[in-house]
């Protein structure tokens, strides 16, 4: 756990989410400030900081995070959503603990941005 980083401080459960779903491995909880009706964050428990900073050895954890974004999405009744990983400050990315935005709720449109 890194002590500065927000998602690690939820994981630990010292700062509250709206939790969606929770494994030994993986969290997904609203985000505070949704840019879609439905906005969830996916992360893996374990803090890393950025996608280009995961390796072989996350092989497993992310095959499994996208599983898990499927199954939570399933469970939520979402028929289709975007899924957005920011990863650098130059893509947006403000938090770094790896995390993947699930957008839906609305018609998103064909343009990405
Ligand atoms: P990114 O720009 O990809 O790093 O996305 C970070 C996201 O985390 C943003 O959409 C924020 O609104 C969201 N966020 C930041 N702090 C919290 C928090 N305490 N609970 C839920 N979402 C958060
Ligand atoms: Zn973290």
């Amino acid at each position: 756990m890194s002590q500065d980083c927000i998602f690690c401080r939820i994981v630990a459960g010292e700062i509250p989410s709206d939790k969606v779903y929770e494994d030994d491995n993986f969290l997904v909880f609203k985000d505070i400030r949704p840019a879609a009706p439905v906005h969830l964050l996916a992360i893996p428990k374990r803090h890393i900081a950025r996608l280009s900073e995961a390796g072989a050895d996350d092989r497993s954890l992310l095959g499994d995070l996208m599983l898990t974004i499927g199954h939570v999405a399933r469970e939520q009744g979402l028929e289709s959503y975007r899924l957005i990983v920011n990863d650098g400050a130059g893509a947006g990315q403000t938090v770094f603990h790896l995390h993947a935005h699930i957008l839906s709720g609305r018609q998103l449109g064909e343009k990405l941005l």
